[in-house]
């Protein structure tokens, strides 16, 4: 059955490519500000994937989101235009801290997120940054008393800072997303994910997103998702 499966994946990865995996929705339609709109213009995206357009407005409406979906199927997008939008509504400023948390496993995966954060907010005043090992905690530092108003962080770094820098606002924040769930418990985040949830606030908003299912990701679905809407993909882009 296993196979039937894959091979109906590929039959039609071969014959529908476009029609079947971006959605009809455009990011213009979308009840967000006009300037991440110009920023996705910039960017030269138009039409949504399929886990952008199932995951977009459910976020936007306040809920959390478990996504299930492959690589390449255009998660970064899914969740930092919602996210981002909320920020720039309720007018978050760089003295309240961070209001939008990225957890994602390697330095790699951040880095990529973090280039198109900037470039998505090239017009908004939210401040953004990236915390990953390797840098100068100093240098960092800096940035957090600025403020970093959309962060994207490995887990080890991260608790370094919560437990190190008094700089480091995370009380206000709003939304957090755990990116490549399955990855980060592979690599044994666990220890740091729990630390992470024990320390920011409880009344938020999360989305948490995992290409395959385990038993370790489901004490993870527990402890950080309210009544998430489920969306699952499975196709790429
Ligand atoms: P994932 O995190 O699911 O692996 P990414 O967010 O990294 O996927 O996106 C994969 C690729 O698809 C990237 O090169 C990205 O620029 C591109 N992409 C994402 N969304 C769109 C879109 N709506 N239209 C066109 N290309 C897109
Ligand atoms: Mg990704």
């Amino acid at each position: 059955e296993h196979n039937e499966r894959n091979e109906h994946n590929e039959h039609n990865e071969h014959n529908e490519r476009k029609e079947k995996f971006y959605s009809k929705l455009k990011f213009d339609d979308l009840d967000i500000c006009d300037s991440l709109k110009k920023g996705l213009r910039d960017l030269n995206f138009t039409t949504l994937t399929e886990i952008q357009a199932k995951c977009i407005p459910h976020f936007l409406n306040g809920k959390d989101i478990l996504g299930a979906a492959k690589t390449g199927s255009g998660k970064t997008l899914a969740f930092l235009v919602p996210s981002i939008n909320i920020l720039y509504n309720i007018k978050f400023l760089p003295k309240n801290g961070t209001g939008v948390l990225v957890i994602s496993p390697t330095r790699e995966l951040c880095i990529q997120i973090y280039n198109v954060c900037k470039d998505l907010c090239k017009y908004i005043p939210q401040t953004n940054g990236l915390i990953i090992g390797g840098m100068s905690k100093n240098e960092e530092k800096k940035k957090f008393m600025y403020g970093i108003n959309v962060l994207i962080a490995t887990p080890g770094r991260l608790v370094d800072h919560m437990q190190n820098t008094k700089e480091f606002i995370y009380q206000n924040l709003i939304c957090l997303i755990i990116d490549e769930a399955d990855r980060l418990l592979q690599i044994g985040f666990e220890e740091e994910l729990n630390i992470i949830l024990k320390k920011i606030p409880q009344k938020r908003q999360t989305a948490l997103f995992s290409a395959t299912q385990t038993t370790k990701i489901e004490n993870l679905i527990r402890l950080s998702l309210k009544k998430p809407i489920f969306i699952e993909v499975t196709t790429n882009i």
